[in-house]
């Protein structure tokens, strides 16, 4: 139980994976502690973001199996040999269940936010100065605030959306009906992610990209694995091709380029990115310093530029990932609490884009080293090569490790392939701990199984 009369105030505006952790560790270490939020707790990461769209890919991931399961000697009767067309998506009632689940997590926390004593107050929070914070008509005295308000979609004046055909991902779970042509604008991590879900869904899909690729902020590598097998599978992917605006004309959306073409299509998802949730908070006011784009300004262990105002998450701009926001309220509190405290080290962080295939990443990066930011060795294995992957028909995919040239420490690495946020774990064990390729190697893998390319890769970093 937290709080006894002497303990200390904290206050968390924000209930999202950054204010929730950061309340359980703050209650943990005998804090009181009251969490402010809007929306419901879970924040935007279990009730709009990150926990629906990974409950929307569970039912394409079975799709995808479907898919490749004639390969396997699985035959669909009736319908002239085409497994697509024996298997068909209820939109309305995977839409329903990915909203049930989010709710029940939520609720989830709500209750473990209970058991441990931590007070929540549903409202808007405001800071008022750098030790209070005010909800309606409440004020609270706070020792310690933490600002974990989390960011919202990015929308432009020009391609407004309108929560039925031209749709933020935080809309798409209103639909009860299969769009029939999808257009999908933005070809980051969130783009990528819906594109390559729809696709499996078995709807048409256009993928709008500005850059010359898609996912231009991972592994090219990888992005190139991606775009070939969402190709393959039939996505449009239009590369460098910028939106100017997108329209809605009855059932009809229509997306203008900037160099004057035009896509149109049933539906259109904006992904264009993500604006923090700062503005009109008090957070100025109180001495904490905005940076561009209105990110809160924290240093590595969640402090503002404000005396006893901490901040974590997407408002920071930090990394915008359920764990480092966890990462980076739980580091705030033991700061602020006197626990022993690491601060946030970005080059240990592990990620993934859950598109088929999946992509994840650890540590430096293949950029990293390219630029000369780091001295590294690569190797690079094709999944294709596994016993496991040949007996699943998995063709695409591959394992990338990086070690330092002298010691042979790890420092990375990059799995493409099913699964593969689950099997990058070994490479994010070696990179936080140090381990060299010859550790990695030398613990047993199962045999047959993917992780034995992991450690294959690691055996080949070998150096007599
Ligand atoms: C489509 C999508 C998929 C994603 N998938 C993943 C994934 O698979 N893995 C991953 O690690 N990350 C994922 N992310 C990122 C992840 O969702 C965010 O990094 C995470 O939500 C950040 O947590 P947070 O606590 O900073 O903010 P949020 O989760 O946004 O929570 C902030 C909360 O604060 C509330 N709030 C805002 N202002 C106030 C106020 N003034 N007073 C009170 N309450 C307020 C909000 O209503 C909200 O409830 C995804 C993001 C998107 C868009």
């Amino acid at each position: 139980m937290s709080g006894g009369p002497e303990s200390n105030k904290v206050v968390i505006i924000g209930g999202g994976p950054g204010g929730y952790e950061s309340a359980l560790v703050a209650a943990q270490l005998g804090a009181q502690v009251t969490v402010v939020d809007t929306d419901g707790l879970g924040g935007s990461a279990v009730l709009t973001d990150c926990v629906p769209s990974k409950t929307l890919i569970a039912t394409a991931e079975v799709m995808t199996d479907v898919a490749g399961a004639a390969e396997l000697g699985v035959n669909f009767h009736d319908h002239e040999g085409d497994p697509a067309a024996a298997i068909s998506v209820d939109l309305a009632r995977v839409n329903e269940r990915v909203m049930q689940l989010a709710a029940d997590q939520s609720a989830d926390i709500a209750r473990r936010l209970a058991k441990e004593g931590v007070e929540v107050i549903q409202g808007r929070g405001r800071l008022d100065g750098p030790n209070r914070v005010v909800v309606g008509a409440q004020t609270l005295e706070a020792d310690a605030i933490l600002v974990a308000t989390g960011a919202a979609p990015r929308v432009l004046p020009t391609a407004q959306p309108d929560g039925e055909r031209i749709l933020t991902w935080e809309q798409v779970y209103d639909l009860t009906e299969m769009p029939t042509e999808l257009i999908v604008v933005g070809s980051g991590v969130t783009g990528a992610e819906f594109a390559s879900a729809y696709l499996a869904l078995g709807i048409s899909v256009t993928l709008v990209s500005s850059r010359d690729r898609v996912l231009p902020g991972e592994d090219a590598d990888a992005s190139h694995v991606l775009e070939e097998v969402s190709r393959r599978r039939g996505m449009k992917l239009l590369s460098e091709s910028r939106m100017e605006s997108v329209t809605r004309d009855g059932d009809v959306v229509t997306v203008t380029l900037t160099d004057g073409r035009s896509i149109q299509g049933s539906h259109c998802i904006l992904a264009l990115g993500s604006v923090p949730n700062t503005t009109d908070l008090g957070l100025e006011e109180a001495g904490v310093i905005l940076k561009d784009g209105g990110f809160v300004n924290v240093d590595r262990v969640s402090r503002t530029s404000a005396r006893g105002v901490y901040a974590a998450g997407d408002c920071t701009g930090v990394l915008m990932l359920a764990s480092v926001a966890a990462m980076q309220g739980r580091i705030a509190m033991w700061h602020f609490l006197g626990d022993t405290v690491h601060p946030l080290d970005l080059k240990k962080v592990s990620s993934n884009v859950f598109t088929a295939p999946e992509i994840a990443t650890v540590g430096w990066s293949q950029q990293a080293v390219d630029a000369g930011e780091i001295q590294a060795e690569a190797v690079m294995l094709p999944l294709s090569g596994n016993a496991r992957a040949k007996m699943q028909g998995v063709h695409d995919g591959f394992v990338k490790l990086f070690c330092r040239p002298g010691t042979g420490i790890v420092v990375g690495g990059v799995i493409v392939g099913p699964r593969a946020s689950e099997l990058i774990h070994p490479v994010s064990i070696a990179v936080a701990e140090s381990l060299t390729a010859d550790q990695l190697a030398q613990a047993f893998t199962v045999y047959p199984s993917m992780s034995g390319s992991v450690a294959e890769a690691a055996r080949r970093l070998h150096r007599v």
